[in-house]
């Protein structure tokens, strides 16, 4: 029989070590550059895979996970279809607890690997609603809850892994980071960063990213609706400790499809509408930093999601996007 240890070895190669893309572009002829982690690569196609794999191993050898308990996780999609497949892998049911109005994609995608799928509507409590039905079926026993929104592990996950190898990416080329932009659903991807990055230059900004629609972190609460999935759920999680990190960076959720879908169109980097606005941030951050410093995101996952949404209509300039006035030069991939 295989150990616990065993089956996340087999399955690592599948996850992390991502490519780091330099991507090259002018902002009203200013040259600069943004250097992005293409997540899309790992198992499942997006950064949540990593987070999955760390919390599950981690389960295991502490034995707060049993190998008959169901997986319960409430989830906006990403993680969801990470510890769906995980899960799956390692032999466990998986229910999903996920708000109604999330892309169709993910759904079917849970399903394929194995999951079930609770919807959630907006009058049963949305995302807050999931969360606590995740809690009402975990008081009955025979539950692992991954509890993505406080644990701390999810920062964790990204300090030792995708934070480290930035800094290694970077390292190999010369650089260190002076800021980091990404946008916050659990914020486990902007805290890790923050702490690692931090730790090769202090100096570093970390700059937390919303939807200008749905300011949440700036509120506190849910206001709005807004079409950058995967960020801004309806409240600020515990993890995320907003006086460790700098300004928040907001970017409109048309000025982010209109980024993702330029990335594609003219760069071959089919990424997701968050990616899209993590790089309208970071061109934001240059503007503060100096176009010659060195900022960097993550692409959390691609675009094959988002094709049942706005993100395949060509979307409305407005005199405010960002990407009126970006034009993309080139990419270079490191491994
Ligand atoms: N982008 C996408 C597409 C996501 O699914 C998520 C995770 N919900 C994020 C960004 C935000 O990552 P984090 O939860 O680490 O803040």
């Amino acid at each position: 029989m295989q150990t616990g240890n065993e089956r996340f070895e087999r399955i690592a190669p599948m996850i992390g070590n991502t490519p780091m893309l330099e991507i090259g572009y002018t902002y009203k002829g200013q040259p600069g550059r943004v250097f992005a982690k293409a997540e899309y690569y790992n198992l499942t196609g997006s950064i949540k895979d990593r987070v999955a794999y760390f919390i599950l191993q981690k389960a295991y050898e502490t034995g707060t996970i049993r190998p008959d308990d169901t997986i319960v996780e409430a989830t906006s999609g990403n993680t969801g279809i990470a510890f769906s497949a995980l899960g799956r892998y390692l032999g466990h049911s998986v229910v999903i607890y996920m708000p109604d109005w999330m892309s169709m994609e993910r759904i079917a995608l849970m399903e394929s690997f194995g999951a079930e799928v609770r919807l959630v509507s907006r009058e049963e409590g949305g995302f807050l609603g999931s969360i606590a039905k995740t809690e009402e079926l975990a008081a009955q026993g025979g539950v692992f809850l991954p509890g993505q929104f406080s644990n701390m592990d999810n920062v964790e996950t990204h300090m030792q892994t995708t934070g480290e190898e930035i800094v290694r990416q970077l390292k190999t080329l010369g650089l260190a980071a002076d800021g980091v932009v990404a946008g916050v659903g659990t914020g486990g991807t902007v805290m890790g960063l923050a702490r690692r990055l931090r730790a090769e230059n202090a100096a570093c900004k970390a700059y937390p990213l919303e939807p200008l629609n749905s300011p949440t972190l700036s509120t506190g609460y849910r206001v709005g609706q807004h079409r950058i999935y995967g960020i801004s759920d309806e409240f600020i999680p515990s993890i995320v400790q907003l006086s460790e990190l700098d300004e928040v960076v907001s970017v409109d959720d048309g000025d982010a499809i209109r980024m993702a879908r330029m990335l594609s169109e003219q760069l071959g980097l089919g990424v997701g509408v968050s990616s899209g606005a993590n790089f309208v941030g970071c061109v934001m951050a240059q503007q503060r930093l100096g176009f010659d410093k060195t900022v960097v995101t993550v692409f959390a996952d691609d675009n094959k999601k988002y094709l049942s949404t706005d993100y395949a209509k060509p979307q409305p300039a407005q005199a405010s996007h960002l990407t009126n006035d970006i034009v993309l030069t080139g990419v270079t991939a490191y491994r």
